[in-house]
């Protein structure tokens, strides 16, 4: 059964699911040091690169709206460069 939190909001009644994500995949870097010919990246157009601070701090902001959250896991190439 899905589970609702709701505000009142200037006259209204604000009513959404409550969030229950447990496990995030954060990977800090879109650069990989292979080059697998079914690889989904083949397909990006923008430059590899790596996370911003900026970006890493607001996920990990972001994370406390998530109480259940059991696994946070980061997935990083090894020998990325
Ligand atoms: S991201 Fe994965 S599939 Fe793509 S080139 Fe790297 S190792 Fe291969």
């Amino acid at each position: 059964m899905k589970e609702y939190i709701f505000h009142m909001d200037a006259g209204n009644l604000i009513l959404k699911p409550k969030l229950d994500m447990k496990k995030i995949y954060i990977e800090l870097s879109s650069r990989c040091n292979l080059d697998c010919p079914m690889c989904f990246k083949n397909t990006f157009t923008d430059p590899e690169g790596f996370m911003t601070k900026k970006t890493f701090d607001k996920i990990i902001e972001d994370l406390r709206n998530f109480p259940e959250m059991e696994h946070v896991i980061f997935g990083v190439l090894e020998n990325a460069q």
